[in-house]
């Protein structure tokens, strides 16, 4: 097998090597069944274990209250974009949503085609390069939504934003999700797509209040319905058999590893080194405001767009792969999500300062 790189990928993204090896391993037969984990039924023994396990571990790492249901849908995050209105926003009621990047902006896009919509802030005017701290709520809105980590614009809110009184927190979660603890009784909802930080493609998780779900449109189709796949456990119809699986691995993983608490830790740590290294370097910089750095996606420039490009062959040359920025914001983009390995952002480092000192 040739050696594995350094993939800085936005998503799809680095899973951890002993999950890929564990999941090869039962490629051909899970466990001593004599069949493939792509080849069990939804309905059969030895896969509902492994959707039990899945199931727990997620609520044992997130400490998930019994009142919510944890879903395994498909669709990517972009088809709860439209879920969430579909089943909780009537054409009268207002959702309050913040927009800080491009996936905010998508999922407010399909609230309006279910009812109103309120811009609680906006960090638009400096190409969300920041996360807002001046907001404000439409009177009575159904749901506040927001995006943790904005993927593109390498920003991340702190800590929660403020839900008025009778209305839900609703999180797209995708590119942050079990990087750090979570307080899941603080949210209404929360959705992830799994290939960031949980697993791969094809695989959606959602954790969402189960008295929401009672309360939802019953008119709404029945597979872009919650109640649907809360009712079946997520297994209306065949659910993504082989991310619950890998989904599981990497939970597993994860606990091993001492749970999201030291995910945390290890996460700030590689972040830190190098948001240390861009801000005493005086050829990159990084491009979003100190306050609102995100842990995961680091964006940075030269401010020379010829230069970046030669970084970027640069630094592919050197086997660390998937650098190149997000075209709405240029430059660099170093995704680190849970499974990047702290040594991968060392030879980054060490590239870029190879690199600044033959370009300064
Ligand atoms: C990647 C991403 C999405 C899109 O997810 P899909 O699963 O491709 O639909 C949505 N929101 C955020 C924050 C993302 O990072």
């Amino acid at each position: 097998m040739s050696q594995r790189i350094h993939n800085f990928s936005a998503g799809p993204a680095v899973l951890p090597v002993t999950v890929l090896e564990e999941a090869r391993n039962n490629l051909l037969s899970l466990g001593e069944t004599g069949i493939g984990i792509l080849e069990h039924s939804h309905r059969g023994k030895a896969f509902l274990a492994v959707y039990e396990e899945t199931e727990a571990l997620c609520r044992e790492l997130a400490g998930i209250p019994d009142d919510y249901a944890v879903l395994f849908l498909q669709g990517g995050a972009s088809t709860q974009f439209c879920m969430t209105p579909m089943n909780f926003l009537t054409p009268d009621d207002t959702a309050d949503y913040l927009v800080t990047g491009s996936w905010s902006r998508k999922a407010i896009a399909e609230a309006k085609r279910f009812g109103k919509t309120h811009v609680v802030c906006t960090s638009e005017d400096r190409n969300f390069c920041y996360i807002p701290t001046e907001r404000t709520n439409s009177p009575n809105p159904a749901y506040v939504h927001f995006t943790s980590n904005n993927t593109i614009y390498g920003t991340q809110f702190r800590s929660e934003p403020e839900t008025p009184d009778g209305a839900f927190l609703a999180c797209d979660a995708s590119s942050d999700i079990f990087s750090r603890p979570i307080d899941i009784a603080k949210y209404g909802i929360v959705y992830a797509g799994a290939q960031k930080n949980l697993g791969p493609s094809g695989i959606t998780l959602v954790i969402i209040r189960r008295d929401l779900i009672e309360r939802g449109n019953p008119d709404v189709p029945t597979m872009l319905s919650y109640r649907t796949h809360a009712e079946k456990d997520s297994m209306f119809n065949t659910p993504p058999t082989f991310g619950i699986y890998l989904m599981g691995l990497v939970f597993k993983w994860l606990k091993q590893l001492g749970g999201l608490e030291a995910m945390a830790e290890r996460n700030r740590d590689k972040a830190g080194r190098l948001y240390e290294y861009l801000d005493n370097s005086s050829l990159f910089r990084s491009t979003a405001d100190s306050d609102s750095r995100s842990l995961m996606n680091v964006t940075f420039v030269t401010g020379d767009a010829e230069k970046d490009k030669q970084f970027i062959a640069f630094a592919t040359a050197e086997g660390l792969d998937g650098l190149k920025g997000h075209r709405s914001v240029g430059g660099m983009r170093a995704s680190m999500y849970n499974a990047f390995p702290a040594d991968g952002v060392d030879a980054l480092i060490d590239a870029m300062r190879r690199f600044e000192t033959d370009h300064a």
